[in-house]
């Protein structure tokens, strides 16, 4: 099973991904992971998406589109896996659609995790994540149940993104409004379109996904 979770930065996508994962046995593939893995690593595509990623820009749709398409042809792709912030541009989008023709392999559901802008700033700006496991906290929403120790994998150190602070948040939402949001009725045209709403509790929304998926 194949399927994109569209939606703004602080939608929840991540977070709902990684129980997806457990649940289907699929993989997540979550293009901004791979950038901050490329800006660690100091690669050359690393150096050039650090800035960009820093001013809450996007990166060039042919750098994401190339890293997407070799990252799809790996192994552990071929149950299945989940597009967590790609496409996001209609470009990606149609990008998308020629990658898994050519590769003889389909979309199986688009799915708009639905959120108001009011709330997203307060929910990015409180995250951080588990420096081991990658299990994703809040400081407000979702603290661990012993403060300062993962519920996962009982990982005590952790961290926080560098651009999510309300500065570079507010860049992203423009970006998403400006360059994301028309992929909506690029799916919606399509016919396969879904929403979930997103402001529901974590839970609430994955069992909204959970009927989705079967
Ligand atoms: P995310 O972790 O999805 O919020 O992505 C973090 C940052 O990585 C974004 O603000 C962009 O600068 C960059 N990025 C991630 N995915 C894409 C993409 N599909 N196209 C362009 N830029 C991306």
């Amino acid at each position: 099973m194949n399927l994109i979770l569209l939606g703004p930065p602080g939608a929840g996508k991540g977070t709902q991904a990684k129980r997806l994962e457990d649940r289907y046995q699929i993989v997540q593939l979550s293009t901004g992971d791979m950038l901050r893995a490329e800006v660690k690593s100091g690669s050359e595509l690393g150096q050039q998406a650090k800035a960009i990623m820093e001013s809450g820009g996007l990166v060039s749709d042919e750098l994401i589109i190339n890293m997407i398409s070799a990252r799809i042809d790996q192994p552990d792709c071929q149950k299945g896996f989940i597009l967590d912030g790609f496409p996001r541009t209609v470009k990606q989008a149609e990008a998308l659609d020629a990658m898994l023709q050519d590769k003889g392999m389909e979309m199986n559901h688009v799915i708009e995790l639905k959120v108001d802008d009011e709330a997203l700033v307060g929910r990015v700006t409180g995250r951080y994540t588990c420096a081991k496991c990658g299990s994703g906290y809040h400081d407000e929403f979702q603290k661990p149940a012993k403060e300062g120790v993962c519920d996962k994998c009982e990982g005590t150190e952790f961290t926080r993104r560098a651009d999510d602070n309300e500065e570079t948040v507010r860049s992203r939402l423009g970006a998403y409004h400006e360059s994301t949001a028309p992929i909506l009725p690029y799916y919606g045209s399509k016919g396969v379109l879904k929403s979930v709403d997103g402001m529901a509790p974590i839970d609430e929304v994955t069992q909204q996904l959970y009927s989705i998926l079967g």
